[in-house]
């Protein structure tokens, strides 16, 4: 039987009106408008791209955008004083720095000045500490987007046997730490894992966060299974997943199709999160 398509893009415009919606409530209920500041530093076409598209979805939810674009020569000292400004401007609930940075930036460190309550990227220590706790904080947008494709299908994960593969801190570990949460039995996989097409075999819900086109076989996919691939691969036959699509597709139960899965979630889950943060922050200082 062919699987059920998660479609990715469907859900994230949901999530996108249902965001739009609480924040409309929120303004109504008298509180400042969220607002997400973005920060890119150089010229670089693509992050254009990414920060262009990131400012354009929080306008149509109606969050406030501060827009900072910053040459390539940028110190280090002016990026740290941009967010020391950020982080005290109670205008703006979230903060994200584009990465790659030009290379006399440390992305990583500086990203790491970012207030935890900020940090709308989820990605700084602490965030991941408060993750690996199970503590409440922001959490990383892909896996978030991926968790709430998941919910939507009301696929239970409580005992069920998870595998990721990929164990990157952008994707793999944070899901993992999600998944985990949720009660599910979880396998972590990576480049050292010994048959990992025994490992994948195992799996209720099986995850490929690799970046590698169609690493994950059709025959490596439990029937009935649910498949996510967030993998986003160009190839000369366009964008593909780590999934071999059509014959995983013909033995799981669900799956995500690359383009239109996982990936539309991203930006969806970003303004979640800065609609989380402006709330945790109003009730902070309330
Ligand atoms: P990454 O940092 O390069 O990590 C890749 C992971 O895959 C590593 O843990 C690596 O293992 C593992 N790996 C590599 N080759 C493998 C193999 N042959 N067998 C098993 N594991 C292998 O990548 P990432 O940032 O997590 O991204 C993964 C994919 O997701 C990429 O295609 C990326 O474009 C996509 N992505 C999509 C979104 C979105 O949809 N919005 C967001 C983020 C990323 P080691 O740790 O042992 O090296």
């Amino acid at each position: 039987m062919a699987a059920g398509i998660i479609d990715g893009k469907a859900i994230a415009q949901q999530v996108r009106a249902e965001v739009a919606e609480e924040v409309a409530a929120w303004v109504q209920a008298g509180n400042e408008k969220p607002g997400l500041a973005t920060v890119l530093v150089g010229d670089d076409p693509a992050s254009a791209v990414y920060v262009g598209g990131k400012q354009k979805a929080s306008a149509e939810v109606g969050i406030e955008g501060f827009d900072h674009r910053l040459p390539a020569d940028t110190s280090q000292d002016e990026i740290a004083r941009l967010l020391g400004e950020l982080n005290d401007d109670p205008r703006v609930s979230g903060i994200l720095l584009q990465l790659p940075t030009p290379p006399q930036i440390d992305g990583g460190a500086m990203s790491e000045l970012i207030r935890p309550e900020k940090d709308v990227d989820g990605l700084t220590p602490i965030s991941a500490g408060l993750l690996a706790k199970g503590r409440p904080g922001l959490r990383p947008c892909t896996p978030a987007g991926v968790m709430e494709l998941l919910r939507r299908h009301e696929v239970a994960l409580e005992g069920a046997e998870a595998v990721v593969v990929g164990r990157s801190d952008l994707v793999g570990k944070p899901l993992s730490a999600l998944l985990l949460a949720a009660h599910a039995t979880v396998t972590i996989c990576h480049s050292r894992t010994h048959d990992l097409a025994e490992v994948c075999r195992r799996a209720d819900v099986l995850v490929a966060a690799v970046g590698r086109p169609r690493l994950v076989q059709g025959d490596w996919v439990k029937e009935d299974a649910v498949v996510i691939d967030v993998g986003i691969n160009r190839t000369d036959e366009g964008l593909v997943g780590d999934v071999d699509f059509a014959p995983a597709a013909a033995r799981a139960r669900l799956i995500t199709p690359v383009p239109g899965g996982v990936g539309p979630m991203t930006i969806a889950m970003l303004l979640r999160n800065t609609l989380l943060a402006a709330r945790a922050q109003a009730g902070e200082r309330a």
